[in-house]
């Protein structure tokens, strides 16, 4: 009898034990704790940033993002359809309605070249986010940025240790956000960082994730923030991952060659693009779409594996086919046939870096079973 492959498990045997039991012998836990600043410190460094703003997860981080560009009732920005909703959510809590683009076929990243003919007066900000493991095309964003004098905001959750022509995923927008979540490349468990080299919109971040505390006199307020704060246990964690993050890209790198070697031979399967010319893939997920021939779809194609005891994910739905925004009246009527394709046969297979050779092959021959 052979194991259910989980779709993720972390690897959490470097030092994450050793800095979370100097947690406890100090009785630092909260946000106050020493790693919390130094955690901060070094990821900023490692993303070649100025600041960096731990908040509780990566979801929050886009809401603070958006609130300090200060984004407000009735102002466009501009986003990939295919994401996570919480990218969605920022803009539309703050009062911004957004405008979806639709995908490219083969990089599963938002299509740059339909950016500029949303742009109008309204038009404030794009959202640029990184998707599965390859960045977006950033030249072109940011020269479109450049001409309107529009901020970017880059939402690079799944893009640890990534680079974009040689420069760092998460060293693109005027603002720029990760996520933690235990299938991201590092994890302190649930967690999320903000990243900017603008000071006023570090300082407004600080400030927002911390209620609004005033430093001058604590309990009278000027402003409305949350409390998105972070903690010294998360950051423990966070500080003996960042350590091996080098490792970890490496062992995403390799995960995504096995898989691509053993799966190429299908030709029933789309694989990830193993490379651009502005960077190699990285592997968050290893997602695969399922070609037109085959007569189903992800969601069956995904209960088979589970019966064969395979974990796997199904891919984002657009944000323009989301009931919630569709019974708020926002992106009714929208069409972007690549997203709705990928959305539909697309889904990604266990990938996570505890996973074995031996657990690879076991997926793959299922999934080769489900296929042939
Ligand atoms: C995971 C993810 C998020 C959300 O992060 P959480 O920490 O789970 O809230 C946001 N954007 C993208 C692209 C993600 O993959």
């Amino acid at each position: 009898m052979v194991d259910f492959v989980p779709v993720n498990e972390p690897l959490l045997d470097g030092n994450e034990k050793k800095y979370l039991n100097e947690c406890i012998d100090t009785g630092w836990i909260s946000s106050e704790g020493p790693f919390v600043k130094k955690f901060e410190a070094e990821f900023a460094q490692t993303v070649t940033r100025k600041h960096a703003i731990t908040v509780c997860n990566g979801s929050v981080a886009l809401d603070l993002a958006v609130a300090s560009l200060d984004i407000q009732a009735g102002d466009e920005v501009i986003l990939p359809t295919f994401t996570i909703i919480s990218c969605g959510a920022a803009i539309v809590r703050a009062g911004g309605v957004p405008v979806v683009v639709d995908c490219d076929p083969v990089t599963w990243n938002m299509d740059v070249s339909q950016i500029e003919s949303k742009i109008n007066f309204k038009t404030k900000a794009i959202m640029v986010v990184h998707i599965y493991g390859l960045p977006v095309d950033m030249d072109p964003v940011l020269e479109i940025a450049d001409k309107y004098g529009l901020k970017i905001i880059e939402d690079a959750a799944e893009m640890h240790g990534q680079t974009y022509k040689n420069k760092p995923c998460g060293s693109f927008g005027n603002i720029s956000t990760f996520s933690f979540y235990p299938n991201k490349h590092v994890t302190t468990g649930e967690g999320g960082m903000i990243v900017t080299d603008d000071d006023s919109l570090a300082e407004k971040c600080r400030s927002l994730r911390n209620l609004c505390f005033q430093p001058q006199r604590r309990f009278i307020h000027e402003e409305l923030g949350w409390n998105f704060r972070f903690t010294n246990l998360q950051a423990a964690v966070g500080l003996a991952q960042l350590e091996r993050l080098t490792e970890f890209v490496q062992r995403k790198r390799k995960i995504g060659a096995i898989y691509t070697e053993l799966l190429s031979n299908l030709p029933q399967l789309e694989l990830p693009l193993v490379k651009t010319d502005y960077a190699t893939n990285i592997y968050w997920v290893y997602g695969m779409v399922i070609k037109e021939e085959v007569p189903f779809d992800a969601t069956e194609a995904m209960q088979r594996l589970r019966e064969k005891k395979i974990g796997t994910r199904p891919f984002f739905w657009g944000m323009h086919e989301q009931p919630v925004f569709h019974k708020m009246g926002l992106l009714k009527d929208i069409s972007c046939p690549v997203a709705e394709r990928l959305s539909r046969r697309g889904f990604y297979i266990p990938s996570g870096l505890a996973l074995t050779e031996e657990q690879m092959k076991q997926v793959v021959i299922a999934v080769k079973e489900v296929f042939d």
